[in-house]
């Protein structure tokens, strides 16, 4: 699709209608009563049946053709380096291609590959002020990228985390990829990152890349960070005890990564299911990485766990969207509700496959096709590149 064919489309009142299945990203309510969204400007202004909403004076309207929409999914887990060029794979477009993915946030978990990455702590500074900026000004296809990670070293004081957070800097990257591997000095820092607005992760288990140590629940634990980053693995897994006890003692996010052990992947998401605490696990690639790239890694992963895992799709959906944008305060998108970004992903069961339809079709361990690809309003892609070819197609009628 053409930048002028994008843009023809960012409408002052856009209609959606003839919606299959309305999932809506929150785990409360996994599965919406509707048919029809009103986009007003880029945002979600209503979602319900059209019968009961004001579909007129649209100045553009897609028929959904009975294809599923659900929010655009929340990659919560990626190592960007510069524009859309990873040297772990030396890959170009690998953004865009994960927009064909239907992701269309994605989160910084350090920037950890940018070649000679600094080590003191001005250095430090200035490449997250960087990538946050640059990264911030930089969306392929729409793409939304919030980066600016920084890698804990243990010079670092309470000013540098308040200097960071005043410059527009969110995020610290995974605890124990850099210097800081132990417990005291990792929950001091984490607190102090919390004091300033910021959310983190921690690594959990055997070291990743050289210079990163093996993180145990003690540590995990004991650093209390907001997000157990790849709890299964990134890529190697703790022992199952371990594992437990980082989702019973913890009350904090259980990432479970394409990346990983797809066994303790599973494990982790038994023990939520039997707590009860589902609202604790999000999702993320952790690519790029030795693995590769995954443009369809967190599509597999809801496919994965819903086809192994025995969680209904809709709510292996939720793992993806509103659960991250809740643990990740991103209360802009994430869940398709009236005042959110109108991010969002039309699919449908692949062509050719098993199941009945669309829900079946993923239980039973098969991708969905993705028609169509929306970032604020503004529809990014027609069929996406990467997936099997979807059924059905939604259609764009200007009104
Ligand atoms: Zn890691």
């Amino acid at each position: 699709m053409s930048p002028e064919q994008q843009h023809k489309i960012t409408a002052d009142k856009l209609v959606i209608r003839n919606v299959g299945l309305m999932l809506s990203g929150d785990l409360a309510r996994p599965v919406l009563d509707a048919d029809a969204i009103i986009v007003l400007d880029g945002r979600i202004a209503a979602v319900g049946m059209a019968t009961d909403l004001d579909l007129a004076g649209a100045t553009s309207v897609i028929d959904a053709q009975g294809c599923v929409v659900t929010p655009g999914l929340i990659d919560n887990h990626v190592h960007p380096v510069a524009g859309d060029w990873t040297p772990r794979q030396n890959q170009i477009g690998w953004i865009d291609s994960t927009l064909h993915g239907g992701v269309t946030t994605m989160i910084s978990a350090g920037e950890a590959h940018y070649p000679g990455r600094p080590k003191d702590i001005i250095g430090i500074k200035a490449l997250a002020i960087a990538a946050q900026r640059s990264f911030a000004n930089f969306r392929p296809s729409g793409m939304k990228i919030i980066a600016g990670a920084p890698v804990l070293e243990p010079e670092m004081t309470e000013n540098d985390f308040r200097e960071l957070a005043d410059a527009g800097v969110t995020l610290i990257g995974e605890v124990g990829l850099g210097g800081v591997k132990d417990g005291p000095t990792g929950r001091q820092m984490i607190a102090w990152a919390r004091k300033y607005g910021m959310t983190s992760m921690t690594h959990t288990g055997g070291p990743s890349i050289p210079g990163s140590g093996r993180i145990g629940a003690d540590v995990v634990l004991e650093v209390d960070a907001d997000v157990v980053a790849h709890i299964n693995g990134g890529p190697t897994a703790l022992p199952d005890e371990e594992i437990r006890r980082l989702c019973e003692e913890s009350t904090r996010a259980l990432e479970i990564v394409h990346n990983g052990n797809l066994r303790t992947g599973l494990f982790v998401l038994g023990i939520a299911k039997d707590r009860n605490i589902l609202d604790r696990v999000i999702l993320g690639t952790d690519g790029p990485a030795g693995s590769g790239v995954q443009p369809l890694g967190i599509l597999r992963t809801i496919c994965h766990l819903a086809s192994l895992g025995d969680v209904p799709t809709e709510v292996a959906f939720c793992f993806a969207t509103g659960n991250t944008a809740r643990v990740r305060k991103l209360d802009d998108r994430g869940i398709i509700e009236a005042g959110r970004a109108a991010d969002l992903v039309f699919m449908d069961q692949a062509a050719g496959g098993i199941g009945k339809d669309f829900l079946e079709s993923l239980a039973l361990g098969n991708l969905p096709g993705i028609g169509m690809i929306m970032v604020d309003g503004v529809v990014r892609t027609a069929r996406s590149r990467n997936t099997p070819p979807a059924i059905r197609v939604p259609q764009i009628i200007t009104a």
